[in-house]
């Protein structure tokens, strides 16, 4: 007896080799019918046994295709017709597309064979891809992701690779990059000064590969923008490339050929050998081993290394010729975003690189390598950029309207809310630089095009003078203000596609306040549009203002000014800087160029720098990483917090915490502990706070979030006790704990907020 049916799939389904599996699925199974695109996914109408189309179904939910992302499979009745066999058709293409784009995916393992075997036609050919991996986001200008839609475009295919292209049986069937030495995208080199030449195809990549060996920093083109590189085990290389780049201290991503040549470098567990395996291979933070061996400067004063391995085929060809690690920097100068046109890198990186190793394939969209590190055993992103933007987070109640969410001001991404997708954007980067504020536009005009969305509402932080908050004002849309670390809960509850109550302990660095203050360390009570403050981190003095995060001796200070009063005059820090300290002293008492903060982000720099860390910092959060990474982990010590209710508000007092902190070091304990005790006084902080708020709230389950949980000593802790004493801990995983993540939760809150005022 013969039955019918249609099955419609929706998700990341198209550009990842869908129809070739449904195709070889239904042919095995002896199914007859035919499988297509449509606009919001795949068709696949299915005649034959009752049992076969009950096992084709059970097939395609537990082994879809590898880089298909599967939302949702429904099965309708079928219409009648009658199919002599199982056919590929034509796509159907009659609405406004709303199918998604696949993120760009790491080489897959038969890519990579064929890329090393003499006998292949596409042997050391530095463009191989499938359906199964290589670029996609970054090279499509508009939806449906067709070939003539992307910067593939002007290549011609070749006949070899247009039979691959047209074979439903191919691993390359549609497969829309496909490229050949005879067709495709050609390498390039060309030296930056002195002597040299330029050159083409295998040359280019040998020169490359010379000047990697003598030391010479070269940009590399990538998928999403340029790299510079340079011999990961030549400190003299690193050193110059610091120097160049001005960057000081902040680590540098390494990049090896394979697993096994990253467990060389660094302590890599299960789930962090999964991680840099995984379609997306992300950066992965790695604990460093006793006896490193890589150049110092790659990360100074880290007990971290960012690792990934080779991700495009030009990458496993330059790493093979090499044969050691590379380090692998956004191509940029300081804070900029990444270079990713050919003509603005030579210009750019000018003075930078000693060589440029490029190709003819454009870029569309700038994206940045992703980074992630394992935390209680699972994966939580850092950076959510290349191999998963524009993968949308997908919600069980769809935005009433659309929204565009434009984030915050470090760390930028913004987002699109429509239906049931947020489309958390790929990393802009810091808003301080002209050039990302652009970035910043560009990638909201792309999107829009890319998922054909016309926002009704605008979501922007609180914060009057953000970019990101004047922008937001030009659009001419409505817009909604929304509270940094409401966000920041919501970004959270998102990702578990929960809706509130919940109660969201937030640290953070800053966050614009509903009074003004900078906070920074807050108890949330979050439900839809609404928040409640419960209770923070009691407020002391930010000295200088943004100035407070560069120099954390500042906020060694503040501290102990509250924590001492008269009494901290003695203290050695103060000592050192006495005139400085004159100076700070009169603004604390003041409150001039002081406003009051709760950052907790802070207190970790207080703290690190009364235990001799650093007084001064290159970048934020330093300090606050270097704590984590000094700290004895078996300490059991730990420092008392006062909770003081004030009217509606707990208030939570570090003074005891400093004065114990104080007293440590006076009597000649070493760092490693006292750092160890912080970080435990710091966990038992948030369980004592979030006691006394469950009690009064009956809320018990809790949203741990903001940049200060990326700490992952600080995380596993809290999130361990507050399970232990019986809370519902929700933890950041797919979308980033630091303001990578804020305009997520941006969009959320002012859906809802604009659904509460009747839309
Ligand atoms: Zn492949
Ligand atoms: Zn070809
Ligand atoms: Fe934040």
């Amino acid at each position: 007896m013969s039955e019918r049916c249609v099955v419609a799939v929706d998700g990341v389904v198209q550009g990842v080799g869908f129809r070739p599996y449904v195709h070889q699925l239904a042919t095995s199974l002896n199914l007859r019918g035919l499988v297509r695109n449509d606009s919001d996914g795949v068709l696949v109408e299915l005649e034959g046994e009752r049992a076969a189309i009950g096992r084709f179904l059970q097939e395609l939910r537990v082994a879809p295709p590898p880089l298909a992302a599967i939302d949702t499979i429904s099965v309708l009745p079928g219409r009648p017709g009658s199919y002599s066999g199982f056919t590929i058709a034509a796509s159907d293409l009659r609405h406004t597309p709303t199918a998604l784009i696949s993120p760009d995916m790491a080489t897959c393992a038969a890519c990579r064979a064929e890329l090393f075997d003499p006998a292949n036609r596409r042997f050391r050919y530095p463009f191989i891809n499938c359906t199964n991996c290589g670029p996609r986001f970054t090279i499509v200008h508009a939806a449906p992701y067709d070939r003539a839609r992307t910067s593939m475009a002007h290549f011609v295919m070749c006949a070899a690779c247009r039979r691959e292209y047209e074979d439903p049986r191919d691993r390359r069937f549609h497969a829309q990059p496909i490229a050949c030495a005879e067709c495709g995208p050609a390498l390039g080199y060309r030296p930056a000064r002195g002597p040299g030449e330029d050159q083409s195809g295998d040359r280019a990549l040998l020169a490359a590969t010379a000047a990697l060996l003598a030391g010479l920093v070269v940009a590399i083109k990538g998928l999403g923008g340029y790299h510079l590189a340079c011999d990961a085990l030549n400190q003299q290389a690193v050193e110059r490339l610091r120097a160049r780049k001005h960057r000081e201290a902040k680590p540098f991503a390494v990049m090896v050929e394979d697993l096994s040549a990253a467990q060389c470098l660094a302590q890599v567990g299960n789930a962090e050998a999964a991680l840099l395996q995984s379609p997306a291979q992300p950066i992965v933070l790695l604990r460093k081993p006793a006896t490193p061996s890589l150049a110092e400067a790659v990360a100074p004063g880290s007990d971290t290394i960012g690792v990934m391995l080779a991700y495009t085929p030009l990458h496993h060809l330059l790493l093979a010729e090499v044969a050691r690690p590379l380090v692998m920097t956004s191509g940029n100068r300081s804070d900029e975003p990444i270079a990713f046109e050919d003509a603005e890198a030579l210009s750019r990186l000018e003075g930078i690189a000693d060589g440029f190793l490029f190709h003819d394939r454009p870029i569309t969209t700038r994206c940045d390598d992703s980074v992630a590190r394992v935390m209680s055993g699972a994966p939580a992103l850092i950076r959510r950029s290349r191999g998963y933007a524009p993968r949308p987070i997908r919600l069980r109640d769809p935005f009433p309207v659309p929204v565009l969410a434009l984030g915050g001001h470090l760390k930028n991404t913004f987002c699109l809310g429509r239906g049931h997708h947020a489309f958390l954007s790929h990393h802009v980067g810091d808003l301080d630089h002209p050039s990302a504020q652009l970035a910043l536009r560009c990638g909201v005009e792309h999107y829009q095009r890319l998922f054909d969305t016309a926002p009704a509402v605008v979501a922007h932080d609180l914060h009057p003078d953000y970019h990101s908050t004047r922008l937001a004002a030009r659009l001419g849309l409505p817009t909604i203000a929304v509270q940094h670390h409401h966000a920041h809960v919501a970004a959270c509850l998102a990702e578990h596609d929960i809706t509130g109550p919940v109660l969201g302990v937030v640290f953070d660095g800053s966050g614009y306040g509903t009074d003004g203050a900078v906070w920074g360390g807050e108890f949330l009570l979050v439900d839809g549009p609404r928040f409640d403050r419960l209770a923070h981190l009691d407020y002391v003095g930010l000295p200088g203002g943004d100035a407070a995060a560069r120099e954390p001796w500042r906020m060694a200070a503040s501290h102990l000014w509250s924590a001492f009063g008269d009494g901290c005059e003695g203290s050695p820090i103060l000592a050192r800087r006495k005139r400085d300290w004159a100076v700070l002293r009169r603004m604390l008492e003041r409150g001039f160029h002081s406003p009051p903060t709760s950052s907790v982000g802070r207190l970790f720099d207080a703290v690190a720098s009364l235990v001799g860390i650093a007084d001064r910092v290159a970048f934020e959060a330093q300090a606050a990483i270097q704590l984590e990474a000094v700290a004895d982990r078996g300490t059991t010590r730990s420092y008392p917090v006062d909770l003081r209710q004030d009217r509606d508000v707990l208030l939570l007092e570090a003074r005891p915490l400093i004065r114990g902190v104080v007293d440590d070091i006076s009597r000649g304990l070493p760092m490693a502990e006292i750092a160890g005790a912080f970080h435990n006084a710091v966990r038992d902080l948030v369980v004592a706070a979030v006691g006394r708020l469950a009690e009064r709230t009956g809320v018990r389950r809790v949203a741990l979030t903001g940049g200060v949980f990326q700490n992952a000593l600080l995380l596993e802790r809290t999130a361990a006790m507050l399970t232990e004493h019986g809370y519902d801990v929700l933890v950041h995983r797919r979308v980033p704990c630091n303001d990578g993540g804020l305009a997520l939760g941006q969009a959320v809150v002012a859906s809802a907020i604009h659904d509460s005022q009747g839309g």
